[in-house]
């Protein structure tokens, strides 16, 4: 096939997971509910400190997560 990045090349053989924070296609590494974390991702939020703004950023996708698989409603967004 022509086009194919190489990113995606290895898609048949690895289970990509679209990661829910960087939104790219990553490696299964962390799921919550659902949703992959990436390892990138999973590192930087262990590493950040309580008071680092990308802490919270981090914190609001994690929120985020966990209220859309708590909803039971369905998807009115
Ligand atoms: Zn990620």
């Amino acid at each position: 096939m022509i086009g194919v990045e190489t990113d995606w090349e290895c898609y048949a053989m690895v289970e990509l997971m679209e990661c829910s924070i960087c939104c790219k296609p990553k490696k299964e590494n962390l799921i919550l509910l659902g949703k992959n974390i990436c390892s990138e991702c999973e590192e930087r939020i262990v590493q950040s400190n309580a008071g680092d703004l990308s802490y919270s950023v981090f914190l609001e996708k994690i929120k985020d997560i966990l209220r859309t698989a708590g909803s039971k409603e369905p998807s009115i967004w």
